[in-house]
């Protein structure tokens, strides 16, 4: 099912997957995390793609697997900037052949070990999408950035740029993570102003490590709350007490988001179901009420 038809009758609750490192493990490996997601009653699954392109079979293989067993709907990660129009069309026919008809379309970066040109064919994901639309018939996303993406001038010029996703066939935007609700509240007010009509649903990462927090902190472009930063450092020797405010912090701002009306909830599992659950399982009548 395209998950523009789902959007049509309600707001959407979703996970993100990432396939695991081949080199590391194999593909079945993840297979019992869906199985446990899907207990959630996930409406769609998302699973990422390396901007390399590299391993896009493995997207694929785990896609499928979402596709065969579970009730939801596969979302495909395609990010093009190491792509031409001929790896495009191949990955497509793939996924058409898989009956994957939903894809996120990413312009992704740079791997600092990609050898070749990047960028080469396609300079941004709008660009993709406009390819796409031309030659095939996908359900498609598209990222969006609360606090602007890094590379953007102002938040005004993301949003101008943001439009253009939307005129080049994106039915629904995920955003990237965010730990203040504000800047989300801000998006969608100034993108609606500018006649951004789609869903943008808020993609929700749970902090519940040290080493989890440490990295967020280090990313450019996600502002930590105060209150959120004294905890973490006040309890970051303590594994367990960092895993309760990760999972409480997660679940005040799903609450938040969805008395303000957000249009979706899509949660970054990094792969753990545990995670998920705890959060689900503190709030299953909400979500259960509200996203269904
Ligand atoms: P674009 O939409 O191309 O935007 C990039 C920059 O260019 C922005 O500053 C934008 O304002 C500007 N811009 C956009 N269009 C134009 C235009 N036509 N002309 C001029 N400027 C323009 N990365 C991965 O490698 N794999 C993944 O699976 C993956 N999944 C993601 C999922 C989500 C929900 C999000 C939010 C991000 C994801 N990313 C992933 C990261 C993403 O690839 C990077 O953030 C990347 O830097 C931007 O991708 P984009 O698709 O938003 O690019």
């Amino acid at each position: 099912m395209r998950i523009s038809d789902i959007l049509k009758n309600k707001k959407t609750f979703s996970f993100e997957v990432f396939p695991p490192n081949p080199q590391n493990s194999s593909i079945s490996d993840i297979f019992s995390t869906i199985d446990a997601l899907n207990q959630y009653n996930p409406d769609f699954i998302s699973v990422t793609f390396k901007s390399s392109g590299d391993f896009a079979q493995n997207t694929i293989d785990l896609a499928s697997y979402i596709k065969n067993h579970t009730s939801a709907e596969p979302l495909v990660h395609f990010t093009c900037g190491a792509l031409d129009k001929e790896d495009v069309n191949r990955v497509a026919a793939v996924l058409e052949q898989e009956k994957l008809e939903n894809v996120l379309a990413l312009r992704g970066d740079k791997p600092a070990d990609f050898a070749g040109e990047y960028l080469k064919c396609f300079k941004h994901a709008s660009e993709l999408m406009e390819y796409l639309q031309q030659n095939h018939k996908f359900c498609m996303g598209a990222a969006c950035y609360p606090e602007g993406h890094i590379e953007s001038e102002s938040l005004y010029d993301d949003l101008v740029k943001l439009k253009m996703k939307q005129d080049a066939g994106a039915s629904f935007f995920i955003t990237q993570l965010f730990y203040d609700n504000n800047y989300y509240y801000r998006l969608v007010r100034v993108a609606r102003n500018m006649g951004i009509t789609i869903p943008i649903i808020p993609g929700i990462m749970p902090l519940t490590s040290t080493t989890m927090f440490n990295k967020i902190m280090n990313m450019a472009g996600a502002s930590i709350p105060f209150e959120m930063r004294v905890l973490f450092d006040r309890f970051r020797d303590d594994k367990k007490a960092m895993y309760e405010i990760g999972i409480a912090y997660s679940v005040n701002q799903i609450l938040e988001l969805l008395a303000n009306d957000a249009d979706g909830i899509h949660i970054y599992t990094m792969n753990s179901a545990k995670v998920t659950g705890d959060i689900y399982s503190r709030i299953t009548n909400v979500i259960e009420r509200e996203l269904r």
